[in-house]
């Protein structure tokens, strides 16, 4: 186990902002952890997991916590009753396991590619893209809780998932993720319900395999996302409304041409991105070094100077007039901390 101290969350997070975190604790295997708990009990600090920061947006001032970065990354397969399970650690970095389980000709997870993190943390958020989730295919996730002091397993039924949420998320203070099974399967069918794969497929008359459809996402997603090279981001900055078949009513009245859409996990998602298109004209938007990426309304991008603040007033500007012109109040989907999550409670 390594502590260091003030260590910058630019370093450690996709948007490249944020100033120091008071400690960052590596640990590089499991039996580390009760240990990493102790340290941030005995520091009087919460103790707050992080991955590849891909999915925060810390203060520009720094974050009073003890970071916990999990290690182990090892993936590996094993066989029962006829079905493959893939085990991975939650350091895993989360596309490397969907090229694990392509390789192997295992399906269910080709259509998360290219998401970036690790592995725990996609589960903490349910990851999902192109009408595919983490929950359709895990088994099961090992977890430190840190209440109890022991580990635990968790079945897919007890994570609680629903529309990027899980039970990890709604008490983030209590689980560290320790490693996930999937359940993925070799005789697998393409899954191409969501509009842009439709189309991909139609334009390009050939079989979609597995690989194939693996990187069709990695293609589309390449055209929608800012280079992480080049700009500070966190993908989708906000999530998505979430109504029931009777709540849409009135907001489809309000705009008759909106698509709406049937999620798997329940509910009737109303998709930002063409509120934020159509009705608010946000592209273009800017505060300081952030701005609204061009090719889709819903990522906040920043430039090197970007700060946090430069991304809350953005983003604080877009949820009042969004509020103004439909009444519903958006999120973050981004994680943000302190004084900056009660700006948006
Ligand atoms: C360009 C871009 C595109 C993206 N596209 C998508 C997308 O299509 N779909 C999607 O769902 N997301 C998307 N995201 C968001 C992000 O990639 C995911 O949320 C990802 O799972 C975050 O992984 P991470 O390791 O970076 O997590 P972090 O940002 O480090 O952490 C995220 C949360 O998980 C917690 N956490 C991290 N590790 C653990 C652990 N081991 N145990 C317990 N809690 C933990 C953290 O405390 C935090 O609350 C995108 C992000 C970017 C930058």
């Amino acid at each position: 186990m390594k502590i260091e101290e003030n260590v910058p969350l630019s370093s450690l997070t996709t948007f490249r902002t944020g100033g120091p975190a008071r400690f960052l604790i590596s640990v590089e295997k499991k039996e580390e952890l009760p240990q990493a708990v102790a340290f941030s009990r005995e520091q009087n600090l919460p103790l707050v997991p992080i991955g590849h920061g891909s999915n925060m947006l810390p203060p520009d001032d720094g974050l009073p916590v003890a970071l916990l970065k999990y290690l182990p990354n090892s993936i590996s397969e094993t066989e029962k009753d006829g079905k493959t399970f893939v085990i991975a650690e939650a350091g895993a970095v989360w596309d490397a396991l969907v090229s694990y389980a392509v390789s192997r000709g295992l399906w269910g997870i080709e259509n998360l590619a290219s998401i970036p993190g690790t592995t725990g943390a996609a589960v903490v958020q349910n990851i999902g893209a192109y009408g595919a989730v983490i929950g359709d295919t895990l088994h099961s996730v090992e977890v430190f809780d840190t209440h109890e002091e022991k580990f635990r397993t968790f079945s897919r039924e007890e994570c609680e998932f629903g529309y990027r949420t899980s039970i990890f998320k709604t008490n983030a203070d209590r689980y560290v993720i320790v490693s996930v099974m999937l359940a993925l399967s070799s005789k697998g069918m393409p899954n191409l319900q969501y509009r842009d794969l439709t189309v991909y497929f139609e334009k390009k008359p050939i079989e979609p395999t597995l690989v194939r459809v693996r990187d069709a996402v990695a293609e589309i997603r390449t055209s929608k996302f800012p280079p992480l090279d080049t700009y500070g981001t966190a993908g989708s900055f906000f999530l998505n409304p979430i109504f029931t078949a009777t709540s849409v009513k009135a907001i489809r009245e309000k705009y008759p041409m909106m698509p709406v859409y049937e999620l798997p996990e329940g509910g009737v998602k109303v998709p930002l991105a063409w509120i934020f298109d159509q009705i608010l004209h946000a592209k273009g938007r800017r505060e300081g070094g952030a701005f609204i990426w061009e090719k889709q309304p819903l990522v906040i991008a920043g430039e090197k100077n970007a700060t946090t603040r430069d991304v809350l007033v953005l983003a604080e500007g877009i949820v009042k007039d969004f509020f103004a012109e439909t009444g519903i109040k958006i999120s973050p989907e981004v994680r943000v901390f302190g004084k900056d999550k009660e700006k948006f409670s």
